[in-house]
C-alpha cells in the first residue's frame, strides 16, 4: 500500500493540480577545461559571438511567444535575459580569458559565469537568487550551443500524458513553452515567489510550488501528485479524502481571489472607519507595476541594494537619480520611502572589498557601512536630493542602534544639499529622514529616536531576529522565528506609543505586515501605515476592510497580557475569525496535516 507523503514549499502560482510526476532532469553540462592553439583564438571568439547572436534570437522568439500568451509585462522578462546574454562587460571578460589563456569559448564562458554564480549563490537576497535563475538559463542555452548539445527545453517536445513537471530549477523559457493541457502543474526545488519562472507560471495559470527541498529525490517518476499552489503543499500519492478536502479549499480560495480582485482600487479602511496607508515594498524596478496594479499607496520600503550587489561597478549618481525619479513619478501623489543601502552581511558590491566576518549579521553592515564609506553613501544621498526636487521622496535609515547614526546621516544630507545648491544643481532643500526600527537598542531608545526622526518604520524581520536571537535565514529555526512573540508585541506597542507622542507616522514594512493574524495586532496597536510585497497587497487590504479597529484593539489589549507566542496568536486569530472566514486565510487548514511544520503565508 502506498502511503501519502507531504512536502512543503512556497505556493507561487495558485490552483490545484493532480497528475503523475514527470521529472525534467537538467543540469549544467560538464564543461571540459579545453585549450586551443594560438591560431584558433579568433575562431573561438567568433564562436562565442555567434552563440550570443543565436541565443539572443531564441530569447527574442520566446519574448514574442510570451507576449502572445501572457502579455507584454511578462514578455519583459526576456528583455532582461537578452540584456544579460549580451552584456558587454561580461562578454569582454570571456574574450579576455580566451585571448589570455587560450581557453575554448565554452570553457571561458563557464569560468566567467562561475565567478558571478559564486558571488550570487551565497547571497540571501532573493533578488539575486532570482537573477541567478536567469543567469543559469542563459548559461545552459549558451553552453548547449557552444557544445552542440540539446538544451533542457528539448523536454517540451517529448510526448507525455497529463503530468506535473518536477525539476530542480525551472527557467522562464521552459515555462512559456509548456502546453497547458499537458503540464497541469509544476514543482521545483529552487525558485522563489519573485523568480521569473514563478511569475510566468502565475500569468499562464499553471499551479506551481517552488522551494520544495529535495523534490527530485523524494518524488519518483510517475507517482501521483496533488499540487496545492495556494498553500505550497505537495502531497505524493494523496488519499481520496485529501483530494476532496483540497478541492473544497481550492474552491474557497477561488472565491476569495474574486473578492480580492474587486478591491484593488478601494481604500484600506476598517469597517469602523480607521484608514490605513497600505504601501508596497519594492525591491526591483519590475515590482513597481505590480505594486501600482494592486493599488499601493506609495512605496513604504524601496530597497536599493539591487543597484550595487552583483555588479562589478558602483552605480553612478545619475543612474540612481534617474531610478528614484522614475519610481517617484510612477507613484505620483504618494510618498516613496527610499531606504539607504542595507549592505553588509551577505550583500556587498563586487567592486567593494567585503571583510571576512565570523558573524556578518552582527558585523559591518547597513548604516555602519554607509557612514564609514562616504564614497558610497554621499552619491546616494545626492541622487535622492536631486530626484526629490520634484518627487515626494523620503529617506529611511536601516539598522540604527544609536542616535548618532541618524544625526550623522542628516548632517551629511545637509552638506550634500548645500553642495548641490552651490553648484547650481536642481535639488530638494532637504528630505524627511525616518528610521527603521530593527534592533532592540532602537526600541529601548524609541522616545529619543521619535523626537528626531520624521517617521519610524518597523523592520520586523530584523527586529524579530535580533530580539529573539534567531537567525532569520536558518530553516532549522523557522518555528522559533516568531514575530508574534510577546517580546515583539510589547516592543511594537512602545514604538507606536512613542511615535504617537512625537506626532509622527509609525509603519511596519517587514514581512509580519503581510500575515493576516499579525495585521490584527498592528491595527490594534494603531500603526498608521503598512508596507508589504506587491502580491500581498490585496489580501492585507481585504483583512483590513473586514476587521473593525475596535475589535483589533480589544484583541491586542489581551495579546499584550499574553505570556507566550501561542497565547498571543490564539487571541488574535480568534478575533479575526469573528470577522472573516479563517479557512480562507489560514493555509494550515487547507490540507490535512501529515506532519508537523510551520504554516506558510498565503500566496495569491
Ligand atoms: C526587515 O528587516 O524587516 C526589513 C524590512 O528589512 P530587510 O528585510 O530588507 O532586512
Ligand atoms: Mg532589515
Amino acid at each position: 500500500m502506498t502511503v501519502a507523503r507531504e512536502l512543503r514549499g512556497v505556493g507561487v502560482s495558485p490552483g490545484l493540480a493532480v497528475a503523475p510526476a514527470a521529472a525534467v532532469a537538467w543540469s549544467f553540462p560538464d564543461v571540459e577545461d579545453r585549450t586551443v592553439d594560438d591560431s584558433e583564438v579568433e575562431h573561438e571568439i567568433d564562436r562565442l559571438r555567434d552563440a550570443v547572436a543565436v541565443v539572443a534570437d531564441e530569447l527574442g522568439e520566446l519574448r514574442r511567444r510570451t507576449e502572445e500568451r501572457a502579455g507584454s509585462e511578462e514578455a519583459g522578462i526576456f528583455d532582461a535575459q537578452i540584456m544579460m546574454a549580451q552584456d558587454e562587460e561580461f562578454l569582454a571578460g570571456v574574450e579576455l580569458l580566451i585571448r589570455k589563456n587560450n581557453l575554448a569559448a565554452e570553457t571561458a564562458y563557464e569560468f566567467k559565469a562561475l565567478e558571478i554564480r559564486n558571488a550570487w549563490e551565497s547571497s540571501r537576497m532573493s533578488i539575486l537568487r532570482d537573477r541567478l535563475a536567469d543567469l543559469h538559463a542563459i548559461q545552459i542555452r549558451m553552453l548547449a550551443h557552444l557544445m552542440g548539445r540539446a538544451s533542457h527545453e528539448a523536454w517540451v517536445g517529448e510526448q507525455h500524458g497529463q503530468v506535473v513537471l518536477v525539476a530542480r530549477e525551472l527557467s522562464p523559457g521552459l515555462i512559456v513553452q509548456l502546453d497547458r493541457d499537458q503540464v497541469v502543474g509544476v514543482i521545483s526545488e529552487e525558485g522563489t515567489r519573485t523568480s521569473h519562472a514563478a511569475i510566468l507560471a502565475h500569468s499562464l495559470g499553471i499551479p506551481a510550488v517552488m522551494g520544495v527541498r529535495d523534490a527530485m529525490k523524494l518524488i519518483e517518476e510517475g507517482e501521483m501528485l496533488l499540487v496545492d499552489g495556494y498553500t505550497g503543499t505537495v502531497v505524493v500519492e494523496p488519499t481520496l479524502d485529501q483530494l476532496d478536502l483540497a478541492r473544497l479549499q481550492a474552491s474557497r480560495r477561488g472565491k476569495l481571489e474574486l473578492q480580492l480582485e474587486g478591491i484593488a482600487r478601494e481604500p484600506a479602511v476598517t469597517p469602523d472607519g480607521v484608514r490605513v496607508r497600505l504601501m508596497g515594498n519594492v525591491d526591483l524596478p519590475e515590482e513597481v507595476e505590480p505594486a501600482l496594479n494592486h493599488g499601493a499607496e506609495g512605496v513604504g520600503l524601496l530597497r536599493t541594494e539591487f543597484l550595487v550587489t552583483g555588479r562589478t561597478a558602483l552605480p553612478s549618481e545619475d543612474e540612481q537619480t534617474e531610478y528614484y525619479r522614475r519610481v517617484g513619478a510612477a507613484f505620483g501623489g504618494h510618498q516613496v520611502i527610499i531606504r539607504s543601502y542595507d549592505l553588509g552581511g551577505d550583500k556587498f558590491p563586487a567592486a567593494f572589498k567585503a571583510p571576512h566576518e565570523a558573524n556578518p549579521f552582527l558585523g559591518w553592515r547597513s548604516i555602519r557601512v554607509c557612514l564609514d564609506q562616504p564614497e558610497i553613501f554621499r552619491p546616494q544621498l545626492r541622487a535622492m536630493l536631486r530626484a526629490a526636487a520634484d518627487r515626494e521622496l523620503a529617506l529611511m535609515v536601516p539598522m540604527v542602534v544609536s542616535l548618532s547614526e541618524l544625526r550623522d546621516t542628516k548632517a551629511m544630507l545637509v552638506e550634500e544639499a548645500a553642495g548641490l545648491q552651490a553648484a547650481g544643481v536642481r535639488t530638494a532643500e532637504s528630505l524627511p529622514v525616518g528610521v527603521m526600527i530593527e534592533t532592540p537598542a532602537a526600541v529601548v531608545q524609541i522616545v529619543d529616536f521619535a523626537r528626531e526622526a520624521a517617521f519610524v518604520s518597523v523592520g520586523s524581520n530584523d527586529l524579530t531576529q535580533y530580539t529573539l536571537a534567531v537567525d532569520r535565514g536558518n530553516a532549522q529555526l523557522a518555528a522559533r522565528f516568531a514575530p508574534l512573540h510577546p517580546a515583539m508585541i510589547r516592543q511594537l506597542q512602545q514604538i507606536r506609543l512613542a511615535a504617537r507622542d512625537a506626532g509622527i507616522s509609525a509603519g511596519v514594512c517587514g514581512e509580519m505586515a503581510s500575515d493576516p493574524i499579525a495585521v490584527v495586532a498592528l491595527i490594534g496597536l494603531g500603526f498608521d501605515s503598512l508596507s508589504v510585497a506587491p502580491p500581498s497587497l490585496p489580501l492585507v487590504k481585504w483583512v483590513i476592510r473586514h476587521l473593525p479597529a475596535a475589535a483589533a484593539i480589544e484583541a491586542t489589549t489581551a495579546a499584550l497580557d499574553a505570556t507566550d507566542t501561542e497565547a498571543v496568536t490564539t487571541v488574535l486569530r480568534e478575533a479575526l475569525g469573528r470577522h472573516l472566514d479563517l479557512r480562507l486565510v489560514d493555509p494550515a487548514g487547507s490540507l490535512p496535516r501529515l506532519s508537523g511544520g510551520t504554516s506558510l503565508p498565503l500566496t495569491l
